[in-house]
């Protein structure tokens, strides 16, 4: 047949036949996004009305201008910001060398500096009574403040304890805590004295543990007797106990009181993190590191297959998180930021720990989820603190969104950033923040980044940039964009195009490495395309330069030579008022290549019938247009989803192929039973 199959994922090369059924040439970029008329949102005026005083930028000419110079003159840009918003124990005299085609990029290299005295020390020598961390414990009366007087004690107390437990500058201690403000002590302890963290989500098996700890070789885990989330207990350090009966380097486990539990220790090798740090004085000089030696590794989420354990050096990464603090948050003196994620995950690092300590402002640390004790608990928390900028992930906001518009309060007056990360935002949620939680106050900043490139790289900036729903809109400074033909492997110029994103220039927080797999890193994100950093994501740039990314390559499907974002029907999907969430794969088909295949989860678990069905797809070819059309619908209890929340697609492509035996690793799945659930739902729909 000329209808050659098409290959299940277009990279890194794909046949796009070019034809449609009906044999007409098909569109050279069908930008989907285009089809309808899309809103541009300005900076709301009463965010500036609100504004303590007024955005570090001015405007968009500002940010223009600052944006050339970064791509044109990139040393003289990040040497000028990385003398402004970090303390040097030693300057540099080089601001960058390397390529990103050699792999070899680094720094500020000369330079040393600690990331420890960066986010406490400066702060705390100013004003040692100022509010670094608020607690928000999982039950909403058990929280506390934690001063940066108090902040610089407990690093440098733990610090002592690290160094005599054998902890040197360079050595790898793993994390295995939830989120209490111990998290941030110890993230932080590590690096006072040039140790490397490697934090692991809390949540994760023994086994994924395990496997982390030995692949990063950390010598010491810290955790708690228990963790607490939703209501719920958590036996972290029975997990522990089991990793570690594998790992034979691991020589002491730290472990924070948390609920008092009756847990076994082992002799010689566990230890109470307060029987210990009440043996130390309260300062501990920084050791100063070199601006390239490593600050952390964290593994990615593990959406597209075997996480890879991502390494971050110590300059270049502060300074792309306090950059994107400072602009993208507009971050000032006196902010209380509310970042959602976990530290387990680099939204949690950037954002909960480095870019606002960095920039010496108050961080919310939330240890709890959005539904306990109620559905309230975020705009309880924002209300309370009086939180200014607030940052999250779509698959939380879709949960809300789904719970109705009576638990969100009508305060939270204070918020004036509203930050989106980790998925596309469907343009249907987004108004929902936009309207229900920020009452048309605050700025929506959709924020596109990876494990991999440290901060946000593609966003708007916070009472400078005009947005558009569903698009992350900018280049952020230092980021020069490449819309990249897959096929042919050559860079596509102009606007209203679409292909796989790159970048062109390397960037400060850009990872440096996958811990002992170099070549892993190279194969990954600089061989597909010489010269450029590959993103693993498709993207399109409308008529405007704006970017609209469409999810992983792997998440197109190609239907009759029209490449569609699974993102994009997904946000059509959910537009459908009974729809709560929808998860879009394309699969082999005959005629057309790919067909689409859609799975859904239903609100309030309403019946599904032919006619709603029916519905569903005609919601699809309303919105986007016939050929987008699913060719079968499954409803599903729930999607597959990985820890951090996202929809984890590739599960549902094996499923469809009958490649059942083959889902490879699931370990990072936040629900693993729902994957035969959705088998048996697909073969008796078969
Ligand atoms: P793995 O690399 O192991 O498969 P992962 O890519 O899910 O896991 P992360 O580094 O946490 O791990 O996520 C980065 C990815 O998340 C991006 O490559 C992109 O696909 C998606 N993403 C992040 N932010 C956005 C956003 N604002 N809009 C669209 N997609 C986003
Ligand atoms: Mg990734």
């Amino acid at each position: 047949s000329r209808f050659a199959k098409a290959p299940k994922s277009f990279y890194p090369a794909i046949t796009n036949t070019n034809t449609t059924i009906m044999g007409e040439q098909s569109p050279k970029a069908p930008v989907v996004a285009e089809a309808h008329a899309v809103d541009t949102f300005h900076p709301p005026q009463k965010m500036l009305d609100k504004h303590p005083s007024k955005p570090h930028l001015s405007s968009l000419e500002e940010y223009q201008k600052l944006y050339k110079e970064s791509i044109t003159e990139p040393k003289k840009f990040w040497g000028r910001l990385a003398r402004e918003l970090l303390t040097w124990s030693k300057d540099f005299q080089t601001v960058h060398s390397g390529s990103l085609a050699g792999g070899d990029n680094a720094w500020f290299l000369e330079g040393e500096l600690n990331a420890s005295y960066n986010c406490v020390d400066r702060h705390a020598f100013k004003d040692p009574n100022k509010v670094a961390i608020i607690y928000e414990a999982d039950e909403p009366s058990d929280g506390r403040n934690v001063t940066y007087g108090e902040l610089l004690r407990d690093v440098s107390k733990l610090a002592h304890v690290l160094t005599q437990m054998g902890v040197r500058k360079g050595d790898t201690v793993a994390i295995y805590l939830p989120m209490i403000p111990e998290a941030i002590v110890a993230l932080l302890a590590c690096s006072r004295i040039g140790a490397v963290h490697s934090v692991v989500f809390a949540g994760f098996s023994a086994d994924s543990l395990r496997d982390r700890v030995i692949d990063g070789g950390s010598k010491v885990v810290i955790t708690t007797d228990e963790g607490k989330r939703g209501g719920k207990l958590i036996g972290t350090k029975k997990i522990v106990d089991e990793a570690l009966k594998q790992c034979p380097d691991v020589g002491h486990v730290l472990v924070y009181k948390r609920t008092g539990a009756d847990i076994p220790m082992t002799e010689g090798r566990d230890f109470w993190w307060h029987e210990e740090v009440e043996k130390w004085p309260s300062y501990y000089p920084p050791v100063a590191v070199n601006s390239e030696d490593p600050l952390f590794l964290l593994y990615t989420s593990g959406s597209t297959g075997k996480p890879k354990g991502v390494m971050h050096t110590t300059g270049g990464y502060l300074l792309g998180a306090a950059t994107t603090g400072k602009y993208v948050f507009d971050i000032h003196d006196g902010d209380r930021y509310f970042c959602g994620g976990d530290v387990g995950w680099i939204t949690g690092h950037t954002y909960v720990v480095y870019a606002p300590l960095l920039l010496g402002v108050s961080t919310v640390v939330f240890e709890g989820t959005p539904a306990y004790p109620n559905f309230s608990r975020y705009w309880d928390i924002i209300e309370q603190h009086k939180v200014t900028q607030f940052y999250v992930a779509p698959t939380a906001l879709r949960l809300l969104k789904r719970a109705g518009n009576q638990h969100v309060r009508n305060e939270m007056k204070h918020l004036r950033v509203l930050g989106s990360v980790g998925e596309p935002i469907a343009a249907e949620i987004w108004k929902w923040y936009f309207e229900v939680v920020g009452k048309e106050e605050a700025h929506i900043v959709d924020t596109y980044w990876q494990t991999e490139t440290g901060s946000n790289v593609i966003t708007p900036l916070a009472g400078v940039t005009p947005t558009k729903p569903g698009s992350a809109s900018l280049p952020f400074f230092g980021i020069e964009p490449a819309i990249v033909d897959p096929v042919s492997g050559e860079e596509i110029h102009g606007n209203d195009v679409e292909g796989v994103l790159a970048f062109k220039q390397p960037w400060p927080s850009m990872a440096r490495t996958v811990w002992g797999a170099h070549k892993r890193y190279m194969d990954t994100y600089l061989n597909v395309y010489k010269g450029y950093y590959f993103t693993g994501d498709g993207a399109g740039r409308d008529h405007e330069g704006f970017y609209w990314i469409r999810g992983r390559v792997d998440d197109v499907v190609n239907v009759s030579g029209h490449r569609l974002s699974t993102a994009e029907i997904e946000a059509a999907l959910i537009e459908h008022a009974s729809i709560a969430e929808a998860a879009v794969v394309g699969v082999a088909d005959e005629l057309t290549g790919q067909a689409v295949n859609a799975f859904v989860s239903i609100k309030n678990g309403a019946e599904v019938d032919d006619a709603l069905r029916k519905d569903f797809i005609l919601q699809v070819r309303r919105s986007i247009g016939p050929f987008a059309a699913p060719k079968a619908v499954f409803v599903v209890p729930d999607l597959p989803k990985t820890r951090s929340g996202k929809i984890m697609r590739r599960i549902l492509r094996k499923i469809l192929a009958g490649e059942e035996d083959q889902l490879g690793d699931i370990s990072t799945l936040s629900d693993p039973s729902v994957v035969e659930k959705i088998i048996n739902i697909v073969h008796e729909g078969k």
